[in-house]
């Protein structure tokens, strides 16, 4: 039984979100909660799960998470010392963008997750996820660099890896980001 003064568990939420009927999506695709370290620092978020996703029931598992995972290898990391999660918590059919209703009603799910890893560094990815935590940012201008969220967390964007499986240069823009949030992660401590 869970009493009221017990830790919130990332398996708690991920229970609830399978019985959660809070957006419409929940008709059409399978729940994909984060995953990740539950001690993680670093906290990695995307847009709205793929096909791939959506039949695993895991986040970034195709194309993208495979350049995520080569991504967080340059900077001397492992899937299992971050934790990667989305904005929201189901494919939209046909890989549509999330409509801005979707993204509201999912929120909640975000900010539970971020509540339970207490994340020092949120690294938005892509536009989305980056509208979920400044409005007035742009990502062409806010990439790569250290955007302060809170007196405790700090909030990085970089553009999202799907965006560079076919572009060149965001592909480099990437890696070079990453270098700096390494750097960042070092200077601060954090990793
Ligand atoms: N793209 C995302 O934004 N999230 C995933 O989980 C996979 C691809």
């Amino acid at each position: 039984m869970h009493s009221m003064t017990d830790p919130i568990t990332l398996d708690m939420l991920r229970a609830k979100l399978k019985e959660w009927k809070g957006c419409e999506l929940h008709t059409t695709a399978n729940p994909v909660l984060g995953e990740g370290n539950p001690k993680a620092r670093v906290m990695f978020i995307g847009e709205a799960p793929g096909q791939r996703e959506d039949e695993l029931g895991r986040p970034f598992v195709g194309a993208a998470g495979q350049f995520l995972d080569e991504l967080l290898g340059t900077i001397g990391l492992e899937r299992s010392d971050v934790y990667i999660t989305n904005v929201v918590k189901y494919r939209p059919p046909a890989n549509r963008d999330p409509t801005p209703e979707e993204k509201e009603q999912c929120m909640p799910w975000l900010m539970l997750e971020i509540a339970v890893i207490k994340p020092r560094v949120v690294v938005p990815l892509g536009r989305h996820a980056l509208g979920h935590f400044f409005t007035k940012l742009s990502i062409t201008t806010a990439h790569g660099k250290p955007q302060t969220l809170t007196d405790t967390v700090t909030a990085f964007p970089i553009f999202h890896p799907a965006a560079a499986l076919h572009n060149g240069n965001l592909r480099q823009s990437l890696y070079d980001d990453f270098k700096a949030l390494g750097a960042f992660l070092k200077k601060e401590k954090i990793s």
